[in-house]
């Protein structure tokens, strides 16, 4: 087996060129080495500009070897893209936050995975070149194929960078998730929302619930249900219902049964709007 710390893109992409399908993109190795591992490894998370956390004219641009630790600690996202803070703080436990990565957190394809649903409610792009030096951008929720696996082939495609726009004043964003442990537990739900107020009513609103599809899913009939509305305890309430009533979901041996999940589905949409249009507000008390 070979394992390559590549110091350019170019190598990255003639490597997975010349292992003509065997060698892999690795960030972090959380998920893939637990995996079968392939014929080689390219390592990208020494490249220049794939750590980089950045604002450039109205988009936030995140390397996709950003880390969870990174992430979650960064100033500009915790003021700017809170959700996505609070989604990486809570993976895993300090030692897999210091190394897993928000790219692999999206390419692993998990669909409950942590900072790939709060990207999904940020309404982030993936930004991917492929070996021919193809480049594409596509919506983080339409990067899934089926139950963990990725449209992102890592044998012959590369995430650079995940893209989104800043919450700025009268937008916020918030993520929750629920577990059986504070820690080293995969959420039972975990949600996001993003909302843009304007005169206190609801001009745009995104809600993310996962795991209920292969990918974090929005949830657009509720959305629909809460534009030009104040985010007021009836509004909260709705949104509660609706969620729940929006989506079907399976239940798990290991972590719920199908009827809790779905109680959670409602708690934590409705508790991460309500959260996000807090901040919209300026901490204030939403829609009053
Ligand atoms: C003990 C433990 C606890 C965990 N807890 C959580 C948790 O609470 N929540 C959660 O969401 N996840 C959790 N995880 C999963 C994991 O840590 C995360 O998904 C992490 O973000 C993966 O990132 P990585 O850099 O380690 O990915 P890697 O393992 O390096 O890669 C994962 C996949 O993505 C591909 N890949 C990586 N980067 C790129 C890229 N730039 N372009 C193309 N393909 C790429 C790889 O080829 C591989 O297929 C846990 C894992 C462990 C081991």
């Amino acid at each position: 087996m070979s394992y390559l710390i590549a110091s350019s893109l170019d190598e990255v992409l003639t490597s997975l060129r010349d292992g003509s399908g065997k060698a892999r993109v690795v960030a972090g190795g959380t998920d893939l080495y637990l995996q079968d591992l392939p014929y080689g490894l390219v390592d990208l998370s020494c490249l220049k500009g794939t750590t980089v956390i950045e604002q450039e004219d109205d988009l936030i641009s995140l390397g996709s070897a950003v880390t969870h630790t990174a992430a979650a600690s960064s100033p500009l996202v915790l003021s700017r893209a809170r959700a996505l803070a609070e989604g990486c703080e809570v993976i895993g436990s300090p030692q897999i936050r210091n190394i897993g990565t928000i790219g692999g957190n999206v390419v692993n394809a998990a669909p409950a995975a942590d900072a790939a649903v709060a990207l999904v409610g940020l309404g982030a792009e993936a930004v991917i070149i492929d070996i021919e030096g193809n480049i594409r951008q596509e919506a983080v929720e339409n990067l899934y194929w089926e139950y963990n696996r990725s449209l992102i082939d890592s044998t012959r495609e590369v995430m650079i960078s995940l893209q989104f726009k800043p919450c700025m004043d009268g937008e916020g964003s918030a993520f929750t998730r629920f577990a059986a442990r504070r820690a080293l537990a995969l959420p039972m739900v975990n949600a996001a929302a993003r909302v843009k107020l304007e005169n206190g009513l609801v001009k745009e609103i995104r809600l993310v619930a996962a795991p209920v599809n292969p990918a974090p899913t929005r949830l657009v009939k509720t959305e629909e249900l809460v534009i030009g509305k104040p985010v007021n305890d009836q509004t909260i309430s709705m949104v509660e219902r609706s969620a729940a009533e929006e989506v079907e979901v399976r239940g798990s041996l290991l972590r719920c049964s199908a009827r809790y999940r779905l109680h959670l589905v409602g708690v934590l949409v409705s508790r991460a709007l309500k959260t996000a249009a807090e901040r919209a507000m300026g901490q204030g008390k939403a829609g009053e």
